[in-house]
């Protein structure tokens, strides 16, 4: 049955500016990084997107090496594309990345010009675009000077394959080294995206200096924060155990360590918290992330519509009390 996009989509979710950019990021993104690799069906991948888009999910955020297999991910959500959203391309901001492992050799990783570049064009290959909305360096480099790291970034908008390009996982220091490379090119970082969740608060940390947060604020970039429920461990997914289902039991980037009893104590202890507030944890865990004017977007993940209907209706409350917030302290601690 062909797509057509509900009417009401830009009813719900708010935009929440990029920074000082003129971009306007919905307040909760989709990530294809699990959940639309060649081991998931494609019906439900299409579930997903369709639903996300029709709640004003305007933002799906990829990379090269996103799957299994690598690869897949993009291409799986090229054929979507084609089939679904071709119509609303301008209405999509559509994201990828290189950085970690994607092809043998010495080209296949890192930060080298000859790699970002070569995949960026790959990966517009694989999505059958022929420009990405956001690209970024997937993560820092420290054997490529970071000029070159700028350079090839710079190089992607100026070619007309990225609109905007951005930074991810960084130090507070090195992005502010990085803002400055940009500047000096005329091609500003537009966006940070750090992992940040009630159990991950590093971007906090101002213990050498400005925190990430406040970097990235001062200099003009916004944030997009990913795994903002820790990878689902900030929902009600393991209260009672490890569901067969789940991204813990596949036992690949969620281990058995994060959910040790300390973890799931706090967990119950955020749980009640949530639940007085009149949300479900997973939406308290979002509208946490939010509550920093410094964050533009919670990147979530969802591995059915259920759980990304859940995690949006997080808008429905994105204010916290003062005594709220004082208690989410108790237990939000990395
Ligand atoms: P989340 O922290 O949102 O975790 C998503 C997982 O949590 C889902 O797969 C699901 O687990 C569970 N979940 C989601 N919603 C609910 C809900 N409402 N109720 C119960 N369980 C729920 O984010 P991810 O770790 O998936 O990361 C999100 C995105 O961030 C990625 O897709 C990617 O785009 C980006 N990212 C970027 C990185 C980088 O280096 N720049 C690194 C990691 C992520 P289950 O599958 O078990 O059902």
């Amino acid at each position: 049955d062909p797509y057509i996009a509900s009417d009401r989509r830009y009813d719900g979710v708010p935009y929440r500016r990029v920074g000082e950019s003129g971009l306007r990021l919905p307040a909760v993104s989709l990530g294809l990084w699990h959940n639309f690799g060649d081991d998931k069906p494609l019906q439900t991948q299409r579930d997903i997107l369709r639903r996300a888009f029709d709640l004003g999910v305007t933002h799906f955020d990829l990379a090269n090496n996103y799957g299994p297999p690598p690869g897949s991910a993009e291409r799986n959500f090229g054929t979507l594309l084609a089939e679904d959203f071709r119509p609303y391309r301008d209405e999509l901001i559509i994201s990828s990345k290189a950085g970690w492992d994607m092809w043998p050799g010495p080209y296949g990783f890192g930060g080298s010009r000859k790699y970002l570049l070569s995949s960026l064009e790959q990966s517009l290959r694989r999505m059958g675009l022929d420009h990405v909305d956001i690209f970024y360096s997937h993560r820092p480099d420290p054997e490529t000077p970071l000029e070159e790291t700028m350079g090839a970034l710079h190089s992607a908008v100026t070619s007309g394959k990225a609109l905007h390009v951005g930074i991810s996982s960084y130090s507070a220091e090195l992005t502010a080294r990085a803002q400055e490379i940009m500047r000096g090119l005329g091609t500003p970082l537009l966006i940070h995206q750090p992992s940040y969740s009630m159990l991950n608060r590093w971007v906090e940390s101002d213990e050498d200096g400005a925190s990430l947060l406040e970097t990235a604020a001062a200099e003009g970039m916004g944030v997009i924060a990913f795994s903002p429920l820790a990878q689902g461990l900030l929902t009600d997914r393991y209260l009672a155990g490890v569901p067969e289902d789940s991204r813990a039991a596949a036992g690949k980037s969620l281990s058995g360590g994060m959910l040790s009893d300390d973890n799931l104590a706090r967990v119950r202890g955020l749980a009640g918290i949530a639940a007085a507030r009149g949300q479900t944890l997973a939406q308290m865990a979002i509208a946490w992330v939010l509550r920093d004017p410094a964050v533009t977007s919670a990147l979530i993940g969802a591995s059915s519509v259920a759980q990304l209907e859940d995690s949006v209706g997080a808008v429905a409350n994105l204010a916290f009390t003062s005594e709220e917030l004082a208690a989410i302290d108790e237990f939000a601690v990395d």
